[in-house]
């Protein structure tokens, strides 16, 4: 395994600008990772051509991170909503390319919210309209979509892997793939390695993370059968570290992510850490398929 390892933002820093990007852009190149993920769910608040520049710079890719609020949901049974998310989808995948994305991941298919009820049969028909129309769209612009799997408590919609293999055979586009995450598999998945295996080739990105999205190995997470997984099915795309602290704050992500805890303090020591054991687990992974 030599997937590209990279981080998402909110591990430096709760916002975007090119003058929060830039030191995070230089500290995390010099650490070894190859790319930052960066949020295109307010389109209007990335400055698309002073980022690119310090990405090429610092010899980094971008990959943007997405989610719906409740006023944009596209798995509302309320066509205006449904109708407002469509439109944030295209102008979100327009920007992204803009920043020479080739990769948009995230909650595509509904809000990140604590949802109160069920979703609703025609909610799940919007979300595959629109998922097809924003396939269709990525697809000109040469990208992939990958659709996160988020747990219950932030979405009600798709929870597992094999919910997102259901969906994307039903939008029926070749370029939507799997979004998995070991925090949201932690608590949705029966076991996380099947899921992996269960997505295959359909695996498009992944996120690490340990149960209380603390210190890589100080938890939970059993990474040892993940990357061994990962190592059986040829992922060989981007692994994201998304490690959240009440350290770095951003007030409407913080909320909705229940980021309360301060469980670490220390952006560039986790970094790191984070680095140094990503590198051994792909390694240790890699022997263990040649043993
Ligand atoms: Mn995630």
């Amino acid at each position: 395994m030599d997937n590209p390892l990279g981080m998402h933002i909110q591990v430096w820093s709760g916002g975007w600008s090119p003058e929060e990007v830039k030191p995070v852009a230089e500290r995390v190149a010099e650490i070894g990772y190859k790319f930052l993920e960066l949020p295109c769910r307010a389109p209007e608040t990335l400055h698309v051509d002073a980022l690119g520049k310090i990405l090429q710079a610092n010899g980094l890719f971008a990959v943007c991170g997405f989610v719906h609020s409740l006023e944009t949901d596209v798995a509302s049974t309320d066509p205006a909503v449904v109708a407002k998310g469509e439109a944030l989808m295209m102008e979100a995948l327009a920007k992204a390319r803009d920043l020479g994305a080739k990769r948009v991941v995230g909650c595509w298919h509904g809000a990140l919210a604590k949802y109160t009820e069920p979703r609703s049969e025609t909610g799940r028909r919007n979300a595959a309209n629109a998922l097809r129309k924003a396939a269709e769209r990525a697809r000109e612009l040469g990208m992939v979509i990958c659709l996160e799997a988020l747990n219950r408590y932030e979405n009600n919609f798709m929870n597992t892997a094999d919910e997102l293999l259901a969906m994307i055979a039903e939008v029926g586009a070749d370029n939507l793939y799997c979004h998995l995450d070991t925090f949201h598999m932690n608590i949705e998945e029966a076991d996380p390695a099947a899921a992996i295996r269960a997505a295959g080739k359909r695996l498009g990105y992944f996120h690490v993370a340990e149960n209380y999205r603390g210190y890589l190995g100080t938890g939970t997470v059993d990474f040892t059968r993940i990357f061994r997984a990962l190592a059986e099915t040829g992922y060989d795309g981007p692994i994201s570290l998304e490690v959240f602290s009440s350290a770095v704050v951003n007030p409407q992500h913080s909320g909705r992510l229940a980021i309360w805890r301060r469980v670490w303090s220390d952006s560039d020591d986790m970094s790191r850490h984070a680095y140094t054991f990503l590198r051994s687990q792909m390694e240790s992974a890699r022997r263990a398929r040649r043993a």
